[in-house]
Formats: structure tokens, sequence, C-alpha cells
């Protein structure tokens, strides 16, 4: 498999009643009926509408209580948890791509079976209170649903009952889709009619209803995604390691987020952004350009090589943020040649956040490009009364824990960032598990990073200061720290070198 081949599919929509579109320009049709017959034909500007009922059947979910890089390590992880809990049906589940021998993105969870959503979360509290099982590896997983059903397909003037319909471009032509939604989930969320190149597949299923997937090649997806965010003023040889980076983690993470959605990846936030050709660039940064096909691997595997937009001075591991078995490369590094502490230690973790080391992410030493330098990302600062934070804290969490108390990490990571943190109330007590829900709860936005310490005044206390370090999860590459090493004119070899040690360059020539 040549890496500039592989194709991937991008959830436009799902669990919708209905979907419609148009396709604008010649597409070849494939519409595959329920007993497995497929009728092709070719059509030319023609509005389209697919229905399905939607039967409200609810999703299963369980709880993963692991990700492992062999199938060996889950299987041992699940029979260790149902000699536990002996009264649970569990399983071994594979999930990623694996895209040839030499390829492999998979991974293996150990999942346990909960039923509906509110009985997951139920037995998520249980297993994190009352087992040994590793408490920051548990999340809640939905379970398969891969059964197809039928929709009704008009086009034009043709009408189906189809299992499954293929739109593929005959020349460049593209398609459009009504009523994509933008910022799901988010107070600002609309709708939108937007256009796609590629091809368009719509396919139902029981649960999840009617679901439309653009496949189209990795790379046009990478320009329209990731590259096209990534400007002409920033150095050239932190360009390449950025998109070097980018094309390895959507390698390994394909497939993993969407299991059983019928597709790889979503079009929002969650997975990436993306908004067909409204978003396309108009031309691509040649230092960009010249890394097509390159990719860094480990063991075999395309190397999930995360990044964050600054670390705080130490690299977190992915272990830490994400649970599970993290992959060597993801280890914790200091940003630069500095010597830092333990600071899983709150002693060392509080000095380390009052000092400003020179990291190469921290802007005292090295200036940050124009685009990020609003924001103060290396160390920052939130004031708070008791009584602004309490609310924060009951509107996030829907928890009323009364007068706020204290704010104890009980859990830090390598980079200092809290893992595991308390919330002590006058009424009730709260434990947060990792680093994005503890953001969330205590801003009305997010705190930049998890890796803070908590000051407080007043007797009451009155008011809390967060001091803080980094921006984001602050695992693998620090891009505030990669472009002050481009700056020194390191290159783009040695910074990869720098963030995934252990990782091979990988080009396909
Ligand atoms: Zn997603
Ligand atoms: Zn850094």
């Amino acid at each position: 498999m040549r890496i500039s081949n592989i194709q991937i599919d991008i959830g436009l929509l799902w669990n919708e009643a209905e979907i419609t579109g148009e396709l604008a320009g010649e597409f070849d049709v494939d519409v595959t009926t329920l007993s497995g017959k497929l009728e092709r034909f070719t059509a030319e500007s023609r509005n389209f509408r697919a229905r399905a009922p939607l039967t409200h059947k609810k999703r299963a979910f369980g709880i993963r209580l692991d990700e492992s890089l062999s199938e060996e390590r889950a299987q041992e992880i699940l029979a260790r948890a149902l000699r536990v809990s002996g009264s649970f049906k569990g399983d071994v589940i594979e999930a990623g791509v694996r895209w040839s021998e030499n390829l492999d993105g998979r991974i293996w969870w150990p999942v346990l079976a909960a039923g509906s959503l509110s009985d997951a979360e139920e037995l998520l509290h249980d297993l994190r209170d009352k087992t040994n099982l590793e408490p920051l590896a548990l999340s809640i997983v939905p379970m398969e649903d891969t059964r197809e059903a039928p929709f009704h397909f008009t086009i034009g003037e043709m009408k189906f009952e189809a299992a499954r319909v293929a739109c593929i471009p005959r020349a460049k032509t593209i398609f459009h889709l009504d009523k994509i939604p933008i910022g799901r989930g988010f107070h600002w969320e609309r709708k939108e009619k937007l256009s796609y190149r590629g091809q368009l597949h719509l396919f139902a299923s029981p649960k999840q209803g009617l679901t439309a997937a653009n496949r189209l090649p990795l790379e046009t997806y990478l320009h329209s995604t990731v590259f096209s965010e990534m400007g002409a003023d920033l150095p050239d040889a932190f360009l390449a390691a950025q998109a070097i980076a980018a094309r390895s983690t959507v390698l390994a993470t394909t497939g993993r987020h969407h299991r059983g959605d019928g597709f790889h990846l979503c079009n929002d936030d969650h997975c990436q952004c993306y908004q067909g050709v409204s978003r396309e660039p108009n031309d691509i940064h040649p230092a960009i350009g010249e890394t097509a096909g390159q990719i860094l691997t480990h063991e075999n595997k395309p190397a999930d090589a995360r990044y964050a937009k600054s670390c705080g001075g130490v690299s977190e591991t992915y272990e830490a943020v994400w649970g599970g078995e993290g992959p060597a490369y993801l280890m914790s590094r200091p940003c630069g040649e500095l010597t830092i502490g333990n600071l899983k230690d709150e002693k060392a973790a509080s000095d380390f956040l009052h000092q400003k080391p020179a990291a190469f992410c921290n802007d005292d030493f090295y200036p940050y490009p124009e685009r990020w330098n609003e924001e103060r990302h290396f160390r920052w600062q939130r004031d708070y009364s008791a009584k602004e934070l309490e609310n924060i804290i009951q509107n996030k969490t829907g928890v009323e824990i009364g007068r706020l108390r204290e704010l104890r990490p009980l859990v830090r990571g390598a980079s200092g960032r809290i893992l595991i943190l308390e919330i002590i109330g006058s009424k009730r007590t709260l434990k947060l598990y990792r680093e994005l829900e503890i953001r969330r709860a205590l801003s009305s936005s997010h705190l930049p990073s998890s890796c803070f310490i908590i000051e407080l005044q007043g007797k009451g206390p009155d008011r809390f200061t967060i001091i803080g370090g980094g921006w984001g999860h602050g695992v693998g590459l620090c891009q505030l720290g990669a472009v002050a090493m481009a700056n020194q004119n390191m290159s783009t070899e040695k910074i990869l070198d720098h963030y995934y040690p252990h990782t091979s360059l990988f080009t396909q020539t």
C-alpha cells in the first residue's frame, strides 16, 4: 500500500432521518439493494434525497478498560477484570486500521458490556471507586452497530429501496450536502450547505439512522484540514515536521474514534474540523508539499505523533492523558536542555510553575510567531471569587457541591498536569478524572491546561488563584517549542527526533 494512494472515509452526517443534496456534474452512481443486487448508472447534475425511518432504538455502550498495543495484554486485562466481577460479559475489541503488512495501525481494547449510556456511566463510577483497575484508562465506548438497514433513495426521477449508495465523480466534480452541522454541541451550532470533492457514500443502520460519508485521498483531506491552517509565516523546518506528525497521527488513529460508525473520522472538532472545498487552500507551502508520503513509524506501526500548542516546559506521557499502554516515543521530555524535578510532587510542581525555565516554548527566551502571540501560553493565571468558581463547577459538572473549600490535586503526571482532582465542598466532594474533564470543570470555557497549582485567599476561602503552565494536553510535539527549534536553524529531523525519540522517518519513493 502506497501512502499516497490511501483513501479515508469522513463522516459528514449521521443519525439522520433524511439527507438531501445535489451531484454537481457527472457521477457514476452504484445502488446496492438489500438482496445484494447492484444497479449502476450515470447521473449528471441531479438532486437526491435519502430517507430512513428513525427507529429510536438505543445504542449499547461498554466500558473500555485499557488501550493495548498487543492483543495479549488486552486479553490479560479482560481476564483479570472478569475474575473480579464475574457477572459481566466482556470482549477484546480490535480498533484502528491495518494499512499493510508493515504498516499496522491497530490497537486492542478489553471492553465490558454495560447497556444504555446511563448504565455505562454508573458502571464507570463503580469501577473507578471500587476496583483496582487503572482509573485513567477507563472510558465509555459505543458498541458496534454495523447491521445495514434499508432506506429510500430518490435521484432525479428514479426511486430505489437501497442498502448502500456510492456516488463516484467522473471528473473533478463536486457534490453538495444540505444542513451540515458546524460546531456540534456548542451554543453557536449552525447548519450549512457544504460542498465536497471525492466520493459520497450513503448507508443506514437500525440504531443510527442515515449516514453520509466522504471518501477521499488522505493527502487531500490533510490539505483541507491541518495543512490549510499552517501559514507561510512559520519556519520551513517546523512546517515539514508538523505535516509529517499530522499525517502519521491520522494513519495511527483512523478508525479508533468511530468504530462501528461506518466511517473513519468525523468532520467536527471531535476528530478534525473538515468543511470540504470551502477550506481548500489555493496553494500549499512548498515545505509541506515536499513531505508528501512521509510519516514516522515505530515497530511497523504508524507513529501516533500527537502535538499540542505548548507543553509548558515538559511534555506529558500518552497514558497520563488517554490511559492504557502508551507508545514508547510519547514519553515525558523537557522542552530543551533543562533539568526538571519530579513534577508529580506538589512542591516541585509549585516551584516549577513559579519559575520560568528556559524551555523552547518560553517566550521570554524564544519569541512566539505573530499568529500565536495574543495569549500567554507558557505561564498563565486565572482569578476567581469562591462564588464564581462554585457556579462554574456546578454548571459544568451538574453537581451541587455547596461552599467551595478546596481543590486538591490527587495525581499529577510527569509534566505537572493534574490527572485526578478532588473538589471539596461543604455539601459534596467530587473527583474529576482526566486532564480534559478538569480543564472543562474549572472554567466557563476551558482552562488552557491541567498543569496548575491553586492558591487560596481569605478564610472562606474567598478567592482562588489558578497559576498554570502550557496550552493543551502537552503530549508529543510542542508546537511553540518546535517553532523555536526551527528558528534556531535546527532541521526537521532534529525536531522530530527531539519530540518523538525512537521513531524512524519513513519515506516512500
Ligand atoms: Zn470524531
Ligand atoms: Zn514546550
